[in-house]
């Protein structure tokens, strides 16, 4: 058996071969580029955040099955939630990715425990959700500078 098929389940491979949400989002609100060059994987990850909340999620890129399927659990994960519910999420994605025990909250998401053994992709699987938490830093930091603009305006 090979490597995919002695770690993963059906729905791993099933997600590898057609990803949800693949694709560009046009009214996106912020875009991030994500890269994993010790395997090649590419990630181009779409959010439309309002007030807080994920209101919708895409993401474009070449890379490995490993990369697409944790890109592809990812979006259906992350959707309809809110900017700080994916934070956690993302943190305990990636803590159980390093070894520790799954949270129960990950759900389907706990799928990719197995990757903890596979050090060298760990990358692939942690790809996805190292990119969103850097998009949802910038749309912050827009949303930072929207209110500075309107503390200047307020002043003048
Ligand atoms: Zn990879």
């Amino acid at each position: 058996m090979g490597l995919l098929e002695t770690l993963y389940q059906d729905a791993l491979l099933e997600h590898a071969k057609r990803p949800r949400h693949h694709g560009t989002l046009a009214d996106a609100t912020v875009v991030e580029d994500g890269l994993n060059a010790s395997c090649g994987d590419e990630i181009k990850l779409y959010l439309r955040v309002a007030d807080g909340v994920i209101e919708a999620v895409s993401f474009e890129g070449e890379g490995c099955a490993i990369s697409r399927a944790s890109a592809s659990m990812m979006t259906e994960a992350i959707l309809g939630t809110s900017v700080a519910e994916a934070g956690l999420m993302s943190e305990r994605f990636k803590a159980m990715i390093q070894g520790q025990p799954p949270a129960a909250e990950l759900g389907e998401l706990k799928l990719f425990q197995g990757v903890s053994k596979l050090h060298a992709r760990v990358k692939c699987a942690t790809l996805p959700w190292v990119t969103l938490e850097l998009a949802m830093t910038r749309d912050e930091e827009a949303h930072d500078e929207e209110a500075h603009d309107e503390e200047a305006h307020d002043k003048a």
